[in-house]
């Protein structure tokens, strides 16, 4: 494993490795490190772009969609030339474009329970920027039964909300269950083609998951886990809601199993 930048490097990150906390030690970290980003759309081209450009080593973009028309008005990583072409090689092509340090992996295909495991083990942390119900439960079980960190953003309308799940942590980190109890069948997130979003939206809270997942990653600041955080757009409000374990969720009964086989 590399442990030092390369000249080029160095000119190239500067800037942010100035920022207090961040550093060399912070930028090699970050090079070292493996994001897989679910979702090339509104949440995940922001998500996609930034840690690309920031240096994030290797980053995975999973989604099994095509670019089409009514997306572009919020999914900026994507342009009109792009129509028709899989969301992950147009989102893929601009990340090499950005920063050709970065290894780009294509996962062109949705993630269900099916493939999740195998997908997710590839890799240290996991943005989620899906929209449907279904898919973030199974991400969020995965990365729990994973031990890896799971930044979660959701928008919607003129409202969105960002968290990190790292359950695995203990009792003072909340699962994706804690927040959202399960109930089958049940989509509690209609998707943005029956209600619509408006674009920044999408800007700032992909923008809060990138920052997320890179304070994740090189350790810096305080973690979103055991917080929620909800931005709306019409006040021009943000509000921090704090979440905490359920006790009846099965997070907190994998914690005492785990508690028990640590103790036996
Ligand atoms: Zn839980």
């Amino acid at each position: 494993m590399e442990t030092k930048l390369t000249q080029e490097e160095n000119r190239h990150y500067v800037r942010q490795m100035i920022v207090p906390g961040w550093g060399e030690a912070g930028q090699l970290r970050l090079k070292q490190s493996r994001i897989l980003v679910i979702g090339a759309g509104g949440l995940g081209a922001p998500v996609l772009l930034y840690l690309a450009a920031a240096g994030v080593g290797a980053i995975g973009i999973a989604d099994g969609d095509y670019v089409e028309g009514s997306n572009l008005h919020r999914q900026v990583i994507h342009g009109i030339e792009d129509l028709d072409r899989p969301k992950v090689a147009s989102a893929a092509e601009k990340l090499r474009r950005s920063n050709p340090h970065v290894l780009v992996t294509e996962h062109t295909f949705p993630v269900h329970a099916g493939n999740a495991d195998s997908l997710i083990a590839q890799y240290d942390l996991v943005v989620d920027c899906t929209d449907n119900f279904t898919t973030r439960e199974t991400i969020a079980l995965t990365c729990r039964k994973a031990k890896i960190p799971l930044v979660s953003g959701a928008a919607q309308i003129t409202d969105g909300t960002i968290t990190t799940f790292t359950p695995y942590k203990g009792a003072a980190h909340p699962c994706f269950n804690c927040l959202y109890p399960r109930s089958p069948g049940s989509d509690l997130t209609p998707g943005c083609s029956q209600i619509g979003v408006a674009g920044p939206v999408l800007a700032v809270i992909g923008g809060l998951q990138a920052m997320e997942a890179v304070k994740e990653i090189i350790g810096m600041g305080d973690s979103l886990s055991g917080r929620v955080l909800v931005y709306d757009a019409l006040s021009a409000r943000t509000e921090e809601i704090a979440l905490e374990r359920r006790g009846a969720c099965p997070c907190a009964s994998a914690c005492e199993e785990e508690r028990r086989a640590v103790n036996s």
